[in-house]
């Protein structure tokens, strides 16, 4: 009996998400606007890798569902939930936050693979784990890497071929930023703001030297610090697999970690965290108690990206050191997460134009998605890359000595992209390129 009521409490439960879902769907007038952003469609042009195309689809989910599960999941993966669609839609249709549900809906029906099951339930709710796993593969990534550009120092993993193509990496960290410096909680002085810093995963332990440019820049600035030294991840690549389960474990976590100090803004180097945080989090906020819940709207408020906190919050001066000696070209990459999602692209461009010996120079297709999109690029990987290549040659066509971005996760694709092709080409963090000047002017 107790077995029956809990197979119906499921399927009412279905049911309804179907519903739900089935809701949403109607806005879409197919007017077919969204094919000429996606940058999906850009290289299969195929309908059904399009968002309309999608929409679609999901009209007849249950029916999909139970014929090919398998199927409709590998058909909704090639999405890089860039936004792209949703931002240039006329009828204003949440695309996201369809696809992000009918991930869920099917993660919930078929279940999750063992790998993703092992990563996103006991890994990464546990940080000093995940430091120790990526302390043993840092140090033994040697024995199994092969230099793959010499001047962008990447490397090739040849027996992550089946997952990753022919994919080139920059190294792990030798020890990640949060086991570097633990928990720092310093006070505002002279700014009178306090932050909490949110470096993200991939600062953390693949490109420290971003989270240590932001926290130059906090010194610099006068801004107090607090970073607890066990944050997880946002949650979003549980998020984007269906895994809402685990999505709500580690935003439980970080919440109860954020609420042992008192600070001004949440600030983060990642366009995907931020965008995580302040619109992920927000979005699926009522699943919370009403305490989360509280919390969360707050923290909406107060979660800024970093070039938005230098701009915006403390109106850095920039023009001081306006491009004094011209000697690097740079060029900058709008991440989908910064501008589609949050609307941030001229801080980043004003930090990037007003530095000393930079010359900003604007690529072609600047806000165009370069392909990154977690998983998206291990399991697409053909998709990805072809993606890629195409930022990439925009961003070689104006020959720049350094391709800029905010965002760390875009700077992974765009380091690879240039790999690849053999360039030599500086990929940055747009704080690191301010930390620099820092030096310099100190
Ligand atoms: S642009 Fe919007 S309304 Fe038009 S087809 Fe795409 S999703 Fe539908
Ligand atoms: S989110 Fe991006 S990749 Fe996905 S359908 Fe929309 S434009 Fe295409």
């Amino acid at each position: 009996m107790k077995q029956k009521n809990k197979k119906n409490a499921s399927l009412a439960k279905l049911t309804q998400q179907l519903l739900a879902i089935d809701d949403s769907l109607t806005g879409c007038m197919r007017c077919g606007l969204c094919q000429a952003v996606c940058p999906v469609y850009g290289v299969t042009l195929k309908e059904a890798d399009v968002s309309r195309g999608k929409i679609a689809l999901l009209e007849n989910m249950a029916y999909e569902m139970l014929k090919d599960a398998d199927g409709l999941s590998e058909r909704l993966d090639r999405c890089l939930l860039c936004g792209s669609c949703q931002t240039n839609c006329p009828s204003g249709v949440n695309t996201i936050e369809i696809f992000l549900h009918a991930r869920q809906l099917l993660a919930e029906y078929k279940g999750l693979s063992g790998v993703k099951k092992i990563i996103f339930r006991f890994i990464l709710p546990h940080p000093k784990l995940m430091s120790f796993f990526v302390a043993v593969a840092g140090r033994l990534q040697r024995f199994f890497r092969r230099k793959a550009n010499k001047n962008m120092g990447m490397f090739e993993f040849p027996l992550l071929r089946p997952f990753a193509g022919k994919r080139h990496f920059q190294p792990l960290a030798a020890k990640t930023f949060s086991a570097k410096y633990g928990k720092i909680n310093t006070s505002a002085a002279k700014s009178g703001i306090k932050i909490a810093f949110f470096p993200g995963c991939v600062p953390d332990k693949l490109f420290v030297r971003v989270a240590e440019a932001s926290l130059k820049v906090f010194e610099k600035h006068d801004v107090g610090v607090f970073m607890p030294d066990t944050m997880v991840c946002c949650g979003i690549p549980n998020l984007v697999s269906g895994d809402y389960t685990s999505f709500k474990r580690l935003v439980k976590i970080n919440l109860d970690l954020l609420s042992q100090a008192e600070f001004d803004y949440l600030v983060s180097p990642c366009a995907t965290c931020v965008s995580s945080i302040k619109e992920n989090w927000f979005r699926f906020r009522k699943d919370f108690t009403d305490g989360e819940r509280l919390q969360i709207e707050k923290i909406h408020d107060k979660t800024v990206d970093i070039t938005e906190f230098l701009v915006d919050v403390l109106n850095v001066d920039f023009t001081q050191s306006a491009n004094a000696g011209c000697t690097r070209r740079v060029t900058y990459h709008d991440s989908c997460h910064l501008k589609k999602t949050l609307g941030i692209f001229a801080q980043p461009r004003k930090i990037l134009k007003n530095l000393s010996g930079l010359e900003f120079v604007e690529m072609p297709e600047a806000d165009r998605c370069c392909g990154s999109g977690g998983s998206f690029t291990l399991t697409q990987h053909a998709l990805a890359n072809k993606i890629g290549q195409r930022k990439r040659n925009n961003a070689v066509s104006v020959k720049p000595d350094i391709v800029a971005a905010a965002c760390p996760a875009c700077m992974l694709q765009l380091m690879d992209m240039l790999s690849q092709n053999g360039d030599n080409v500086e990929v940055k963090h747009v704080v690191e390129l301010y930390a620099e000047q820092l030096t310099v002017n100190s």
